[in-house]
């Protein structure tokens, strides 16, 4: 496990390294650890995705986790808010889980709306070069409006939702992602195939996964 860039509140905190290391794990898992950063609308397909991807690479023997928006709200970050300084504070945390979970030689499959690009790339700079695989689920809002799988959409045009991002909270699109989905249009089976081979392409997985 590598030391965090934020230094601890307390000066009292020494690091102890492992003897089992990252390098070791993911040697038994023929592997990488990373993070898989799905970004996009409410609706986009996040959850969908991931949760696809991850079915394909357990059948595979990759070990693997998927963290979803709503189940982090449960738990972790039940006491935050969709104000824009706690949609930080969500991504801050779920980057530092997302980091260990990492280090512990695990693919992580992260499912968040995270509408703020600076949020964002803090998560692509707390870990390693292309260890970070940045999907832009890019599904214009009509569509997902129209799917509005979890009614938020009608609540956030007649009000009762505040802060809802793409009514009355802003996205920001990916400027350079590793990967863009069009899970507007295309098929679930294309944009797993296509997050797969991204993360064979930058050699998270074997050829032959
Ligand atoms: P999000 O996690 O982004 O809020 P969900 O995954 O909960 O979105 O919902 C997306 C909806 O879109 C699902 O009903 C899913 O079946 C549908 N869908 C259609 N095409 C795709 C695709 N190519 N990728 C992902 N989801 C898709």
């Amino acid at each position: 496990m590598t030391q965090s860039s934020t230094p601890p509140a307390s000066s009292n905190v020494v690091w102890h390294n492992a003897t089992v290391t990252r390098a070791r794990r993911e040697a038994q898992n023929q592997h990488k650890g990373a993070i898989v950063w799905f970004t996009g609308l409410s609706g986009a397909g996040k959850s969908t995705l991931a949760h696809a991807v991850e079915e394909a690479l357990h059948q595979q023997g990759c070990r693997t986790f998927v963290l979803d928006g709503d189940n982090v709200r449960h738990g972790l970050c039940g006491d935050l808010s969709f104000s824009s300084a706690d949609r930080i504070e969500n991504i801050r945390r779920v980057g530092e889980v997302a980091k260990l979970f990492m280090e512990a030689g695990v693919i992580v499959l992260t499912a968040f709306i995270s509408p703020f690009r600076a949020d964002r790339e803090r998560v692509r700079g707390m870990v390693g070069h292309g260890e970070f695989v940045e999907v832009y689920c890019n599904s214009p809002i009509e569509v997902c409006e129209t799917r509005d799988v979890k009614g938020l959409y009608k609540k956030a045009r007649a009000g009762v939702i505040s802060d809802f991002t793409g009514i009355s909270s802003p996205y920001e699109a990916p400027d350079n992602p590793e990967l863009t989905v069009n899970t507007g249009a295309a098929t679930l089976d294309n944009c797993v195939a296509d997050t797969l081979e991204a993360m064979r392409k930058r050699g998270i997985l074997q050829r032959s996964l």
